[in-house]
């Protein structure tokens, strides 16, 4: 279906809720989800991802834990694009409620959006466990070998979540209810077979809308379905510089 009509779905609606999928962190530039990158890892440092960024792993070797972090997280986080910026001004405008992602990288946040539920964390989220204090990544990149609380000298814990650990559990409530309260979900750079898009259980509105980069059988669900880059069919759909007045959309 058209791009024409997701805008016109966009940009008539208010109640709008997102689910970010790996696409936009991958087009932004970040390594980390990408297919071959866990074979990288596993040839670089002998581990596989999901054994290095592991509670285990973090307990035993916090060191080899860290450098990891930096080197492959922060260094290689990318930024946001313009699927990012589109949510920006989405938000602005009033038409969008949030975002729910399993992405940790923050490029909706650090292209301005507001309210973001990161169900895996948040790489600028690192925390003390002792006084809660909560550092950035740039923090985290320039305190090395290891990143202490500069408050009371506690081990900083990294923001993102560890294999072996329990989810947030405020923060999946948080993503279910904001799921629950949207009129439009658009899914947005995943399918609606992914662990994100299975979300779309909670959703109880009445528009769906699809961006992502191959057309998946469960998509027919979809109300409106666009198949290609998700920055470009976001910049398209929801322009920078929109006309006040509605009368070009379709
Ligand atoms: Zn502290």
């Amino acid at each position: 279906m058209s791009v024409e009509y997701l805008k016109k779905i966009l940009t008539e609606n208010s109640g709008i809720v997102c689910l970010l999928g790996r696409a936009q962190a991958i087009a932004g530039g970040c390594d980390f989800y990408r297919e071959d990158y866990a074979y990288e890892i596993e040839t670089k440092y002998g581990r596989s991802p999901g054994e290095i960024f592991s509670s285990s792993f973090f307990r035993n070797r916090p060191k080899a834990f860290y450098e990891c972090y930096r080197e492959e997280l922060l260094k290689k986080r990318g930024g946001p694009d313009e699927c990012n910026y589109a949510l920006k001004r989405m938000e602005d405008d009033g038409r969008l409620l949030g975002i729910v992602t399993r992405g940790f990288f923050n490029h909706s946040r650090m292209a301005g959006c507001r309210n973001v539920v990161q169900m895996y964390g948040n790489i600028d989220a690192n925390t003390c466990p002792h006084c809660g204090r909560v550092y950035d990544g740039k923090y985290i990149l320039e305190h090395t070998p290891l990143p202490y609380c500069e408050n009371c000298g506690t081990l900083i814990y990294p923001g993102v979540a560890l294999q072996g650990e329990m989810l947030d559990n405020q923060q999946i409530t948080r993503a279910a209810d904001l799921i629950a309260r949207a009129k439009v979900l658009l899914v947005l750079g995943t399918g609606l077979t992914s662990n994100l898009g299975s979300l779309v259980r909670y959703f109880q509105g009445n528009l769906l809308a699809v961006v992502n980069s191959r057309e998946e059988l469960s998509d027919y669900k979809a109300d409106c379905f666009c198949e290609g880059n998700a920055a470009e069919i976001m910049a398209q759909a929801y322009p920078g510089n929109h006309p006040l007045d509605a009368e070009g959309s379709v």
